[in-house]
């Protein structure tokens, strides 16, 4: 590419999810710059435009698992349930993409194949599957943490005579279970969610389960007409509350350490959490996630429950959890889970000793015994936070593929930025509060955090922005000390990448609080944005990469 290219837009946006929408909002409305949106899907919504499986739900309350930064829109919009239902959190979506009008910026249908930065001309090029170029000054990655659906590498899947679906691309004309012989591999939050609804229409379902996980009763109800004219009432001050929590969402403070209180008191607590339902669950102690001995109470407190609610002591055994620590692989949430497997349509097989070993024709094979099925549903995964970045293909500066800057785990500045990739911006990127934390409250703050900054670089006249590799490199060893003070890594869980078959090992999101977060992002913008590198040539950055790299003697 030549030095004289000219970009055709101001920022190339990837995803029209819940960041998307918002960046490419923004971007146009406050900084007046011209976009170009990119979107594989036919229509806005991101993960809730994919997960349309039976049962699909938000496990954050829908009056703050929703953007706070138009009042009319939180105004005008009435939820019904307090947990939302996939098809509702869509129907939102559509109505806030209609609201702020930014459909005609995207392209539908158009998977991007490529994004390639180009050190003379500073610009990327972002090439779609069609082969179509688009040269921008600025890229936004919006394409969310769980977007890239993960199928075991299965033998003989191809040969299977039924019909299979993942739960994360499932149809959108839905899936008649009426009269069917189901087959669900995976109990995660997608299976947990799902399976008791398929169990409801199905004539029979088969459940493999590798590993039990952790779950409690969502609780749900319907938000009256008078409960959300309260909630409308207080909302400035109900968004105010969810920032001011590590997790972004309105909390029942802990009551104090489980080890040093009395064995009532602890029970009562957990009682109560159980039976007001969510994740909240998990904030009854300060000790929960960071002391074995603390975790082990809540975490036998669940498998007493599995004990009284499942009739049939082995499948009750089967279901009771004991390969990680509580809340290490996220906490699901579940309407009539364990009580799915009293139903007579229903049978657990594990496969934690014999693996599936294959799918034959007409049904997984497990120990030696096929079992036959006309619809396999995988609720299998994914390839999460690096993997959707990762599927774009992105080359950096000097031509190097991000897939080589992250052999070792994802690595960024701050889940911002990437040492090497200049002018692009990560939305909730690995080492971000993102998953540990509402997404669309992190979503938002993310996005208000990049246009603020281009709002900066561009009345300064800065052309060229990158983070550099010593911040990054302080960055990830904080993410990394924070994530070692907790009991996460002790889980293999798809934060540690180890749901992939020859992924990094690294616990990617970063675990200090969405609250601790927005005030270190906040801090660098008054640092003068220490930690980027602005309008360095091409050779100056890469030899200050080049030092930066040599080993300290
Ligand atoms: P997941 O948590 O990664 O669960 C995948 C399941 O598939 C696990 O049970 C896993 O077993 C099993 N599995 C994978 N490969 C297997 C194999 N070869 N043989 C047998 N079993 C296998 O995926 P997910 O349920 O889709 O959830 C991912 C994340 O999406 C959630 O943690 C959550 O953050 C988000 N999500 C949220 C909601 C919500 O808001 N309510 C709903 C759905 C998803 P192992 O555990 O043994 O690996």
């Amino acid at each position: 590419m030549s030095a004289l290219t000219t970009p055709d837009v101001d920022v190339v946006v990837v995803g029209a999810g819940f960041a998307g929408m918002y960046a490419t909002h923004l971007l146009r409305t406050k900084n007046n710059l011209t976009v170009q949106g990119f979107e594989r899907g036919s229509g806005v919504g991101g993960t809730w435009f994919w997960n349309r499986y039976p049962g699909a739900r938000c496990d954050a309350e829908s009056i703050v698992y929703s953007y706070s930064f138009d009042d009319e829109i939180q105004q005008e919009w009435t939820w019904s349930e307090r947990w939302a239902t996939q098809p509702e959190i869509l129907e939102y979506a559509n109505f806030v993409a209609d609201k702020i009008g930014i459909r005609d910026t995207f392209r539908f249908n158009t998977e991007v194949a490529s994004m390639a930065w180009d050190d003379d001309s500073q610009t990327w090029t972002t090439t779609t599957a069609a082969g179509d170029k688009t040269v921008s000054k600025y890229v936004v990655t919006a394409v969310g943490c769980l977007s890239a659906s993960q199928v075991p590498d299965f033998k003989g899947l191809s040969d299977f005579a039924g019909q299979v679906y993942h739960t994360g691309a499932w149809p959108h004309e839905g899936v008649d279970f009426t009269g069917k012989r189901v087959c669900v591999i995976g109990t995660g939050s997608s299976g947990i969610q799902s399976i008791p609804r398929i169990a409801e229409a199905a004539d029979h379902v088969t459940v493999f389960q590798r590993t039990a996980t952790f779950t409690v009763p969502a609780q749900n109800r319907p938000l009256g007409v008078d409960e959300m004219a309260q909630v409308k009432a207080v909302y400035p001050a109900l968004r105010e509350h969810a920032k001011s929590t590590a997790a972004g969402v309105i909390v029942k403070q802990p009551i104090g350490r489980a080890l040093e209180l009395d064995a009532e008191t602890v029970r009562a607590e957990l009682d109560a959490r159980w039976a007001q339902g969510g994740p909240t669950f998990m904030n009854a102690f300060t000790d929960t996630m960071s002391d074995l001995e603390a975790n082990e109470i809540t975490a036998e407190y669940v498998r007493e429950r599995v004990r009284e609610i499942v009739q049939d002591p082995e499948t009750a055994e089967l279901l009771s959890p004991h390969a990680y620590p509580i809340g290490t692989k996220r906490i699901c949430v579940d309407t009539d889970y364990y009580e799915t497997y009293n139903r007579d349509n229903v049978d657990l097989v594990s496969v934690k000793e014999h693996p599936i070993e294959k799918i034959g024709t007409r049904g997984p094979v497990v120990n030696g015994v096929e079992y036959d099925c006309d619809v396999l549903v995988m609720a299998t995964g994914f390839d999460a936070i690096t993997g959707p970045l990762l599927r774009l293909n992105i080359t950096g500066s000097e031509g190097r593929p991000l897939s080589e800057a992250w052999a070792e785990g994802g690595k960024s500045y701050l889940g911002l930025a990437v040492a090497g990739f200049p002018n692009m911006f990560t939305v909730t990127g690995p080492g971000s509060p993102s998953v540990l934390t509402n997404m669309i409250l992190s979503i938002e703050q993310h996005v208000e955090w990049i246009t603020d900054f281009l709002l900066d670089l561009e009345d300064a006249g800065v052309g060229v922005v990158e983070a550099s590799l010593q911040a990054q490199e302080q960055w990830v060893a904080d993410v990394n000390a924070i994530a070692d003070q907790t009991l996460y890594p002790q889980a293999a869980s798809w934060y540690m990448g180890s749901n992939v078959p020859g992924k990094a090992r690294v616990f990617m999101p970063y675990a200090g609080g969405a609250d601790a977060y927005r005030a270190i992002c906040d801090e660098i913008v008054s640092s003068g944005y220490s930690g980027f590198v602005m309008d360095a040539g091409a050779s100056e950055r890469a030899e200050q990469r080049q030092e930066e790299m040599a080993p300290v003697v």
